[in-house]
């Protein structure tokens, strides 16, 4: 059994089915059947993110109401199996993106975390249920979780003026956020609003959430980063570049499985 992944890019054209992107549906049937026979796969699973932290698990019992389905997937932001052959999908446009693989195990996640999800966890989580599906305490499981990040925005490219978190995060998030900020009051239960003091701050989410992940026990080795950023790529479609420029570059895929072969 081995961990397998797509990482699509511009040139492979577009894979995501939503019509605002303005690109007929067998193109984009098309484009992805190419993307995945090339890999010999033939099943997906295409989440619908929605910037939260809930974990879905895909079972021999539920995978037939969301399987192959372009637009009636699940709602949440990672995807958990121990299926071989079946690909969980997301496809992100500057949110990070983390493939996450137990061998031992033979489990296999996706997470989608941008700001909302890395401030909500996510990636934290979905090792956590990988572990709790199997079994296993997060001590006994974490050592041999191996996780690869897609591109992502870069904090440079990244600025918000305030950033809201958890009152007990703010420590935590003060290396990932470039500029001085203010802690103002919010009207969230036990949240507090970090306010840029010189203007808008950059927010390196990526590596909010690789602190995270290592916080837990996931070993630096096992964890590989892009340093691609979306916004300065040619290869991969920005959101925020399409909101500055006007592109319409759409999405790119990210996929992952685990085979058999
Ligand atoms: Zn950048």
């Amino acid at each position: 059994m081995s961990l397998m992944y797509i990482i699509s890019r511009i040139q492979d054209g577009h894979i995501d089915p939503n019509p605002k992107w303005g690109v007929p549906e067998e193109e984009v049937v098309s484009n992805r059947t190419k993307l995945m026979s090339s890999r010999g796969l033939k099943n997906f699973v295409r989440m619908r993110a929605v910037h939260g932290n809930e974990v879905h698990v895909i079972t021999g019992g539920n995978r037939a109401q969301w399987e192959n389905k372009l637009m009636g997937g699940p709602v949440g932001d990672a995807l958990v199996t121990k299926l071989l052959n079946i690909g969980l999908e997301c496809d992100p446009g500057d949110c990070a993106m983390y493939i996450f693989f137990h061998g031992p195990s033979g489990t296999v996640g996706l997470a989608h975390s941008g700001r909302e999800g890395s401030i909500r966890k996510v990636a934290v989580k979905t090792v956590e249920v990988m572990a709790s599906y199997n079994g296993c305490s997060l001590e006994q499981y974490v050592g041999d979780v191996r996780i690869i990040q897609a591109p992502a925005i870069c904090a440079e490219h990244y600025r918000m003026d305030y950033l809201d978190v958890p009152r007990d995060d703010v420590e935590d998030w003060r290396p990932h956020l470039q500029g001085a900020f203010d802690v103002e009051s919010t009207d969230k239960e036990n949240y507090v609003r970090l306010r840029g003091r010189d203007g808008p701050m950059g927010i390196d989410f990526v590596g909010y959430n690789a602190s995270q992940l290592c916080k837990i026990g996931i070993k630096k080795e096992h964890l590989q980063l892009s340093s691609v950023c979306t916004y300065e790529s040619e290869d991969y479609p920005s959101h925020h570049k399409a909101e500055v420029e006007g592109a319409k570059n759409g999405r790119f895929m990210v996929m992952a499985w685990m085979s058999d072969n």
